[in-house]
């Protein structure tokens, strides 16, 4: 059927073509239209005089035709917003089970932190001597996370994982010009998060990748056979996206080391060690954090993250400004690279000091935490994901063997041969579900991978709960119920969508319909 923007039904599932509703919403579930077709242009929500004696100085610049921007009064901009905010699912709204990404509770305690006025309300551009105390909250949070890693230094600056790997590779490319040499080629475990490869590309370096073993981890003898004079970097996630403790991480440190290269650890997965281990007694010379994975910072939708990357002594000298140094208790912000003494600053990552936001939440959830609260978080992090492992392993297959697990579940697809059942299939049933899907397809080195990560944020009911959904989808894959699965999601607000297409030929203008009459015709 066509609703009343003449469009399909949101919904094909067949309860709404037997009942089909005027209006095209499904009880609470609104049909929501883009902002441009139900605003007009002569509505405005706000009432203001017209400036008097207005003289534009903006000569033959000025515009003169219409803006075009669609107009709303003040409720129906409230409602467009919140029911478009009511479509999202996150965390707040149900278990988030992506893996690799950490979707975990964000305290309410960080957010009143971060909105507390003297910090919330202060600019960057602010001069220094009015801040001093966000200065010193950088500093702390860079301490904790020196204190939590074992590193001897942190550059805090950087947005997001990706743009910490980023500054912590421009340090040891640094490092290895300051040494007078040059090395081009950067060693990526075939597992790696698509960053890895990205970035040491990105700064010109050629990609060489290490197979996994049976195991799913890497095995130091085949990174040995790769070691050569030419090899500046490793990068190394470590617990990797497989789910898995890398056991050989130290061996693979010290030949990395011995053949004059460094050891990039990507830290995405950090939350899974907190207070267990410390990865600068691993080895690692660089390793960025992710506080919107690890320190529970909101993170999505591209949303703001925080990446600060800690630093071996060799990469000290070369972390970006602006950085925080702290003298007698003092902190200072060091700006200007003229200013660095004997430092050599790499450049700096951003326009400004980074996410202060973030670092407020971060902070504030370390201290709340105290390190026995975070040791615990990883600690109940590892347990939940196993005990998603031990109660699906019967129905769902494991590509490395029954083994334990760090923070993640990874199962493959094999159970699912003969099922006429896919990966993307079980994904979108669970939508039907209540359920926002694992992470699907990645790592690539799985077949038809689907990752789970359930945080300590879950309680054991919701665990359940959630595992008897999987447990009812797996069972009924098997027993060839396809239908359930090969067209859903049947009762989101969209049904299968085709991704790809959305992907690569993205259509970002909205352009008006033509009238209805000539549609029609
Ligand atoms: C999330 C993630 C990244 C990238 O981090 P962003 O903050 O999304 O840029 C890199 N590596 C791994 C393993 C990750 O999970």
């Amino acid at each position: 059927m066509l609703n009343r923007q003449g469009r399909p039904s949101a919904s094909g599932d067949a309860g709404a073509v037997d009942h089909p509703t005027f209006t095209g919403n499904r009880a609470l579930q609104v049909e929501e239209a883009l902002i441009f077709e139900i605003g007009r242009h002569e509505v405005t929500g706000v009432d203001i005089d017209e400036p008097k004696d207005f003289k534009s100085k903006l000569g033959a610049l000025e515009r003169t035709g219409d803006i075009g921007l669609p107009g709303l009064s003040e409720p129906e901009t409230m409602r467009h917003f919140v029911r478009l905010s009511q479509k999202n699912y996150g965390i707040d709204t149900g278990l988030f089970p992506l893996g690799s990404c950490t979707m975990k509770h964000n305290p309410r305690l960080n957010e009143k932190m971060a909105r507390l006025p003297g910090i919330g309300d202060i600019h960057p551009l602010q001069p220094l001597s009015t801040v001093p105390g966000a200065i010193e909250l950088i500093g702390e949070l860079g301490r904790w996370l020196c204190e939590l890693t074992g590193m001897p230094a942190v550059a805090m600056t950087p947005k997001a994982g990706a743009h910490g790997e980023l500054c912590g590779m421009m340090a040891i490319k640094a490092a290895i010009e300051a040494r007078g040499e040059k090395r081009s080629i950067v060693l990526v475990p075939e597992s790696a998060h698509g960053t890895n490869p990205a970035t040491a590309a990105l700064i010109g370096y050629q990609v060489v990748s290490v197979p996994a073993r049976e195991d799913g981890t890497v095995d130091p003898e085949e990174v040995k056979k790769r070691l050569s004079p030419d090899v500046a970097a490793i990068m190394l996630t470590n617990p990797n996206t497989c789910g898995l403790f890398e056991r050989d991480v130290v061996a693979i440190a010290d030949a990395v080391h011995a053949a004059g290269a460094f050891f990039y650890a990507d830290g995405a997965n950090f939350n899974a060690i907190v207070g267990k281990v410390r990865p600068g007694d691993l080895g690692v010379d660089a390793m960025h954090i992710n506080l919107h994975k690890t320190f529970s910072t909101p993170h999505g939708g591209g949303g703001p993250g925080a990446g600060p990357v800690v630093l071996s002594k060799a990469l000290a000298p070369f972390a970006p400004v602006p950085f925080v140094v702290v003298e007698d208790g003092n902190a200072r912000l060091v700006e200007n690279t003229s200013d660095a003494g004997d430092a050599q600053p790499l450049g700096r990552m951003c326009a400004f000091h980074g996410q202060m936001g973030m670092y407020i939440r971060a902070m504030s959830y370390m201290l709340s935490h105290g390190t026995d609260g975070m040791r615990q978080a990883s600690e109940d992090a590892v347990l939940n994901a196993n005990y998603i492992r031990a109660s699906l392993t019967d129905l769902m297959s494991l590509p490395f063997g029954n083994r334990a697990c760090m923070h993640e579940a990874l199962f493959d697809d094999t159970w699912l041969d003969g099922t006429g059942v896919t990966t993307l299939d079980f994904a979108k049933a669970m939508i039907d579900e209540g359920y926002h899907p694992m992470t699907m397809y990645f790592p690539l080195v799985v077949h038809g991978a689907m990752l789970i990560e359930p945080t300590e944020s879950e309680s054991k009911a919701s665990l359940d709960l959630f595992i008897a959904a999987l447990r009812d989808l797996a069972l009924s894959a098997k027993r060839g119920e396809t239908d359930r699965f090969s067209g859903a999601p049947y009762h989101a607000p969209r049904r299968r969508l085709d991704e790809t297409r959305a992907a690569r030929s993205p259509i970002l203008k909205w352009t008006p319909p033509k009238p209805v009459q000539e549609a029609a015709e």
